[in-house]
């Protein structure tokens, strides 16, 4: 079983998606890694969800990743008598700490952190910025702000305070115990909403002692504010273009996309572009022109992954949209232009064995013409830094650890194989050609690139690079 793309694909899973049989199907049309999202799930229905994923795993030997998304501090307003009030331009509008039923003047809001925080000339976004606000004053409890346009507030509708560093801490206490779920089922990736600093990831990267790796969400400005340390504390990124649209003016996402894509990729880290790529797929079997662009660009772009959300998640055509981004991944990787874009960006090399190795790979199987990279990876770290350089052949990476298998499955053109650490140098050569052999990445008379650490089985040590040649039966050519 192996995938005819390099781009990665993520689907959100959700009442449209999560049977046993659709899940098969959606693996079959070439889902990577399934999304499990914690604003909708309860801890039953995560668990469910992961063994149904881990059971289409096995039984097709393939590692697929699973993701938990946490929600992360979502901040409401309390309600109004009548459930919904109308506001006009230049209305002012008062938040309290006074738990009654709201007014056209007034509304109850229950966080202290936001009256600890806000300053005047701070935007306020209600309801996803439907109806937005500026704080004029925050004094003895009370802010006062002026409504920027005509709108609609109904009861418990959003607030977000995207020029506001708010005094939380990265999880909530939901997120807690969410995430206390997802490492004690082993989920692979752990996404973090809402992120505002590099400290905050690094605080919860040291929280989770490496039994999951943690995908940032960048949604927040802040969060673009402070793009390096997050970038430096995180294991991989997603352009949440959702929120970051709420955020942020809405023209600005395209730019931001392009560099939290550049960023993360210079860092050898997987970065997933994710939010509306095929919207319209959720009630209809085709997609529009510019969801396929965008679908398109992001390919382009170099990113490890694309993702679906309601498409897949609540959407009428879940599987039909899946295919759709196989599609054009496939499309676009065989376009011309594909690898000049993909490598407009030069990766800077850090001064490290892993570095040096990789792009040496890079290097030799480009001149030698080889068949596919077979990387040895037990940490899953030296497949990270080769698929950095989006080498225009098939990556196998072979590890006797589950988790690297699983996580890796995010990685823009890794394959992965589970298997034993090889007994010694003639075992690891000749594992690495049978698997290329049977997995469809390499043919007798064909070579392939070595990557391994020796001694064998040591994390962290990839320090040799071997060229090995098939023979008939898929074995290396003796000598
Ligand atoms: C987003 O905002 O784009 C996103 C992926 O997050 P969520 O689906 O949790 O809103």
């Amino acid at each position: 079983m192996r995938r005819n793309r390099r781009v990665k694909l993520v689907a959100t899973l959700g009442p449209a998606s999560s049977s046993p049989e659709m899940l098969e199907r959606l693996f079959l049309a070439g889902v990577d890694v399934f999304r499990i999202n914690m604003s909708h799930s309860s801890h039953d229905l995560a668990r469910e969800l992961l063994y149904a994923v881990r059971r289409v795993s096995k039984n097709n030997r393939y590692p697929i990743g699973v993701l938990f998304d946490l929600q992360g501090p979502k901040f409401r307003l309390g309600t109004f008598e009548g459930e919904r009030v109308a506001l006009k331009r230049g209305d002012v509008f008062r938040f309290d700490q006074t738990e009654s039923n709201g007014s056209a003047q007034r509304v109850f809001l229950p966080h202290p952190q936001i009256f600890a925080a806000v300053e005047p000339g701070h935007a306020l976004l209600l309801d996803d910025g439907k109806v937005r606000m500026r704080v004029e004053e925050n004094k003895a409890g009370r802010i006062s702000a002026t409504v920027l346009n005509d709108g609609t507030l109904a009861s418990r509708k959003g607030i977000s305070l995207p020029d506001t560093l708010l005094p939380i801490g990265p999880l909530t206490e939901k997120d807690e115990a969410d995430l206390a779920c997802a490492l004690d089922l082993s989920a692979d990736w752990i996404a973090l909403s809402f992120v505002q600093r590099g400290e905050d990831v690094a605080d919860v990267v040291k929280r989770v002692e490496g039994r999951a790796a943690i995908m940032v969400k960048i949604e927040k400005p802040s969060a673009i504010d402070d793009l390096d340390a997050i970038i430096a504390a995180g294991d991989g990124f997603m352009v949440a273009r959702g929120d970051l649209g709420v955020e942020l003016p809405i023209e600005k996402v395209p730019g931001l996309q392009k560099k939290i894509t550049r960023k993360s990729r210079a860092a050898g880290k997987p970065v997933v572009v994710a939010t509306q790529m095929l919207e319209s797929m959720i009630s209809s079997p085709v997609p529009t022109r510019a969801e396929v662009s965008d679908v398109a660009t992001a390919v382009f772009d170099g990113a490890d992954a694309v993702m679906l959300s309601a498409e897949s998640a609540v959407g009428q055509y879940p599987v039909e949209a899946i295919q759709m981004m196989d599609r054009i991944a496939i499309q676009v990787e065989g376009d011309k232009g594909y690898s000049a874009l993909v490598h407009a960006t030069r990766v800077e090399k850090q001064p490290t064995a892993a570095d040096a190795i990789a792009a040496a790979a890079h290097a030799i199987a480009d001149t030698v013409k080889l068949a596919a990279i077979v990387c040895y990876t037990a940490t899953g770290s030296t497949a990270l830094r080769v698929a950095r350089e989006r080498p225009g052949l098939p990556v196998i990476g072979l590890t006797p650890v589950p988790a690297t298998a699983h996580r890796l499955s995010v990685v823009w053109g890794l394959h992965t194989v589970m298997t034993s650490d090889p007994a010694n140098l003639s075992n690891m050569v000749s594992k690495a050609c049978t698997i290329a052999f049977e997995e469809g990445f390499a043919k007798p008379g064909e070579g392939i690139l070595i990557t391994a650490g020796v001694p064998l089985g040591s994390p962290g040590t990839t320090n040799m690079i071997r060229i090995a040649f098939l023979n008939d039966r898929g074995e290396p050519v003796a000598g």
